[in-house]
């Protein structure tokens, strides 16, 4: 069915992660994961709302335990984060996705106007690698870095270090495309989104599930694409699972989409399958 996929991960006991002892288990094995490639890239389809076509996706990390199996990024993505362990992490999606990016590229499953987005946590900012990193991945894969968007928090923006401000104006010039993840949930301060060149609002899957229900969700998500429009920036709904908020979203002005109404996120293989289904429609 549907739904089913959510829960095909084998999730760690929820109390493990108030445990030192087993956070420093999760992390061992984390680090053994990397050296022994137990991590894999989903993508999701990102939906352009007017003409339905395929215009990007997302790439989601899964770790493949080898006795726990499929492991959610919430069970793991925070004890990275913790013990810097991110980087390492992060570094190999960024080069993985777009490795495959331009692999896509290449068998003709997606044209140049597709973007990769790539998550990217703030630790990857405050530890000061990420322009080398996104560098030598955009080098080494050959695509070009319009073709590639970062999906940043909130917070990374209000942040006043000069460092972060340093890096994210040089990812600009790189040519590389910023996205606001989660949009809505923190602070909501528009004025960052010109200063750095922001490209991409990404709204919360909370309001969007919503918006059908709750006149509030509706009436916040319109103003943000209202903003938006003015600013010149595209608005992407996460979360979308029926056609009722796919439509409701297209009235409200919204441009582009993700969510399980289309498609969860698929390993390589079956992305490909779903691209060259998608091309025949
Ligand atoms: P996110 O960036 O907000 O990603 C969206 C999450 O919503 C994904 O969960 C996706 O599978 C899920 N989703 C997509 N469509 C729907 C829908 O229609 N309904 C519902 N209920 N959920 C939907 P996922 O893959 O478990 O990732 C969770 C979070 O982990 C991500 O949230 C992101 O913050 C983080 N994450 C994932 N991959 C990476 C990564 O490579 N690096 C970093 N730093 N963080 C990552
Ligand atoms: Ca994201
Ligand atoms: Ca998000
Ligand atoms: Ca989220």
């Amino acid at each position: 069915t549907k739904d089913s996929g959510r829960n095909n991960y084998h999730f760690f006991n929820e109390k493990m992660h108030e445990r030192v002892q087993d956070r420093l288990n999760i992390l061992s094995y984390l680090y053994e994961g990397l050296s022994q490639r137990q991590f894999e890239l989903f993508y999701q389809p990102k939906i352009d709302l007017e003409s339905g076509r395929v215009i990007g996706a997302e790439a989601l990390i899964r770790w493949h335990h080898p006795t726990r199996g499929l492991i959610a990024p919430a069970e793991f993505i925070g004890v990275a984060e913790q013990s810097g362990l991110i980087e390492e992490m992060g570094s190999w999606a960024m080069e993985e996705a777009c490795r495959y990016c331009k692999q896509c590229l290449d068998l003709g499953l997606v044209d140049s106007g597709f973007t990769m987005a790539v998550n990217i946590s703030p630790v990857q900012f405050a530890r000061g690698s990420i322009t080398k990193v996104v560098s030598d991945a955009l080098k080494k894969s050959g695509l070009d870095a319009d073709q590639l968007e970062l999906e940043l928090t909130e917070s990374l923006l209000i942040d006043n270090s000069t460092s972060i401000k340093r890096a994210l104006l040089q990812l600009r010039r790189m040519g590389v495309e910023l996205a606001i993840d989660d949009f809505g949930t923190g602070y909501s301060n528009l004025g960052y989104l010109k200063a750095f060149e922001v490209s991409v609002l990404k709204i919360d899957r909370s309001f969007i599930s919503r918006i059908l229900e709750a006149e509030q969700s509706r009436i916040l998500v319109e103003a943000i694409i209202q903003v938006a429009s003015r600013l010149n920036i595209k608005v992407v709904a996460e979360g979308v699972e029926n056609q009722k908020m796919a439509e409701a979203l297209s009235m409200l002005g919204c441009d582009q989409a993700q969510g399980y109404y289309w498609s969860r996120p698929l390993n390589a293989m079956k992305f490909e399958k779903f691209m060259r289904n998608h091309q025949r429609d």
